[in-house]
């Protein structure tokens, strides 16, 4: 049986999830380091994306030695955070309201990436906080692309990736540009432009902010694409139903 298939059965949630997050993990694993080797390329950074899964199995993944988490809501990285080892690396990858920031913030002390900045404005606050709250080092975060042009997508338009990163650079001490983000298209295989035009925002902010590529990432990948992620040269991948099985979200009321 297939792990995900396995964590969906609501009868032996317990025991059955504690063995699937474990397996889930390590098959990711085995999943990257082949295509790592596969492209030539460093095998990237894994965040495992946690969203409406319980701190349980966030822990099991711990557990199995694993330290770099992702969560799409406030209130519930929140929650998690309070009560979980303080030397996880907490990456936020959801949409964040700027009337928001100051919780997550406040309430993630070790948030160590905000993938998804798409405004000036946000990172104005996002920067304004950090400094009221005298955090020792500088907020990690990343310009979000809307690389698909959907418009159920947030993310800054291509074209303005350079401009929100110098901003950022220019503008904001207490955050540090750590690249770029997308969300690509369901169907990876005839949709590789959007990686590719991910890439494109690197080279071009780069050259223009005098930095190395190098020093800039690249957060693309999840559990539908993520091989061919890594084999476009993406540093940071974010997967979640692979590991923790497939979400189910509570009918909305
Ligand atoms: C939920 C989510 C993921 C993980 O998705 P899976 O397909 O379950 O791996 C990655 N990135 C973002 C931005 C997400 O919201």
């Amino acid at each position: 049986m297939s792990v995900q298939a396995r964590a969906q059965e609501p009868a032996a949630a317990a025991p059955a999830a504690q063995v699937s997050v474990a397996e889930g993990i390590k098959d990711v694993r085995r999943r990257i380091e082949a295509a790592a080797e596969r492209s030539g390329n460093k095998a990237p950074r894994l965040v495992a994306v946690g969203k409406t899964k319980p701190l349980e199995m966030v822990l099991e993944a711990y557990h199995q030695g694993h330290r770099y988490f992702g969560e799409n809501y406030v209130q519930e990285i929140v929650e998690k955070a309070a009560s979980a080892p303080e030397d996880i690396h907490w990456h936020f990858i959801g949409h964040l309201q700027s009337n928001k920031a100051k919780a997550l913030l406040q309430g993630v002390p070790n948030l160590s990436v905000l993938e998804t900045v798409d405004t000036a404005k946000l990172a104005d606050r996002l920067n304004r906080i950090c400094g009221e709250l005298g955090r020792d080092k500088p907020l990690g975060v990343m310009v979000q692309v809307n690389t698909s042009g959907e418009e159920s997508k947030h993310g800054v338009e291509p074209a303005e990736a350079t401009v929100l990163a110098a901003h950022i650079t220019e503008k904001c001490p207490n955050l540090k540009l750590a690249g770029f983000m997308t969300i690509g298209m369901p169907d990876y295989t005839s949709k590789p432009e959007n990686f590719v035009c991910l890439k494109d925002c690197r080279r071009r902010a780069a050259e223009q902010l005098g930095m190395d590529e190098a020093e800039l990432e690249l957060s693309m990948g999840m559990s539908g694409d993520f091989e061919a992620a890594i084999e476009m040269g993406s540093t940071n991948i974010r997967v979640g139903s692979t590991i923790f099985g497939a979400r189910v979200y509570p009918n909305k009321k």
